[in-house]
């Protein structure tokens, strides 16, 4: 063997040796690891699951979509000083607010669904769910006088918006977001985890829920449908998703019972009350969690007839609407995508 040889081979052992090393290194199976991490926001216990290469990279996605949910609820919420919503409340009637960009884009998706959900949706409700309080120490139910006068102000043409610059005119009105900022909350989670590599994944926000692909064995997340009677949990029947969003809102979510009625936390803009209509869930399916959000609201508004109605005549939105009287509904695109777990409920077909 010559020098220049044996110089070859002394690298090629190196080589070989460190390419032994480095795969002895290597776990031998690359099985992604479920990580999962539940945690008290948006007034809600959220759960984000995701399945990575490790524990600690699943860890860090999660931590970083929570810090964007955080990041919003700051934002969006009425009640924690300092965010835009607050301020915008804080100065009805006085002065305009500059407020982030993605607050005025949430108040216009939030305008526009007014006038496409017939006006039931309306986040100019501020001052009724104020009035009702509920979930909150003052919860009560309002004199009819009271109810009135705070219906007088729900006027969302009074919301004026110039560029990032928001004022309610009324100095009577506030607006709320709480039946679409959870939405969106959850969609820019799901963006989160997907731009930092998550393939698989599942975020639930209290009924607000989007999965990220399919489970790694190709089957798709399964999502159950609570059982809205009172006190009592379970799952009712169960719908499997994947790269899809469906968002539950139920009477049975937050309330309070005086004299044997059962007040809510769903204000129908028209009585200015709870809504009272024959159903006690309705469940979205679609693209996107902050259309869910605001339709899951906006048809338990509506009923049951027309909320089906409204549904059918949607593009890529789907709905399972459950009765007081144990029954479900389905609309066309989801009625056989619903698996029935609980014999006591029927689905109508
Ligand atoms: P949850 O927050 O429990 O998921 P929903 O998505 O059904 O419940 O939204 C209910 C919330 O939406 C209420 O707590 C309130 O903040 C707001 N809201 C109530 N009624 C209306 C309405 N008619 N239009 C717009 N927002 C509403
Ligand atoms: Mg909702």
């Amino acid at each position: 063997m010559t020098y220049k040889n044996k110089k070859i081979y002394r690298l090629l052992s190196i080589i070989l040796c460190l390419i032994f090393i480095t795969t002895a290194c290597t776990p031998k199976s690359t099985v992604p690891q479920i990580v999962e991490k539940d945690s008290f926001v948006l007034g809600t216990l959220g759960s984000i699951r995701v399945y990575a290469t490790s524990e600690k990279k699943g860890n860090e996605v999660i931590e970083k979509a929570y810090k964007r949910i955080t990041e919003i609820e700051n934002t969006m919420s009425t009640s924690i000083e300092g965010s835009d919503i607050y301020k915008v409340n804080l100065n009805a009637g006085k002065a305009a607010v500059e407020v982030k960009e993605e607050t005025v884009s949430v108040i216009k998706k939030a305008i526009e669904y007014k006038s496409l959900t017939y006006d039931v949706f309306n986040i100019g409700v501020g001052r009724l769910i104020q009035l009702w309080g509920i979930g909150k120490d003052w919860q009560k139910v309002p004199t009819a006088d009271e109810i009135q006068a705070a219906q007088e102000h729900i006027d969302i043409t009074q919301l004026e918006i110039e560029g990032n610059r928001v004022m309610i005119k009324d100095p009577e009105m506030l607006i709320d977001l709480g039946g679409i900022a959870k939405g969106y909350a959850v969609d820019e989670a799901a963006r989160v985890l997907r731009e930092n590599g998550v393939t698989s994944g599942f975020v639930n926000m209290g009924g607000d829920v989007y999965a990220i692909g399919s489970k790694p064995d190709g089957s798709p997340w399964n999502v159950g449908i609570q059982n809205p009677e009172i006190g009592v949990g379970g799952i009712i029947a169960k719908i499997g998703i994947s790269d899809e969003s469906i968002v539950t809102s139920g009477d049975y979510e937050r309330y309070f019972v005086e004299n044997g009625v059962h007040y809510h936390h769903i204000i129908d803009p028209k009585t200015g009350a709870p809504t009272r209509n024959e159903l006690s869930s309705v469940t979205i399916l679609s693209k996107k969690s902050i259309d869910g959000d605001v339709l899951s609201t906006a048809v338990f508004v509506m009923g049951l007839e027309e909320g089906l109605r409204f549904v059918e005549g949607l593009e890529d939105i789907e709905a399972v609407l459950v009765t007081k009287d144990k029954k479900m509904y389905a609309t066309s695109g989801v009625v056989n995508r619903v698996e029935v777990l609980d014999p006591q409920y029927v689905l109508k077909k």
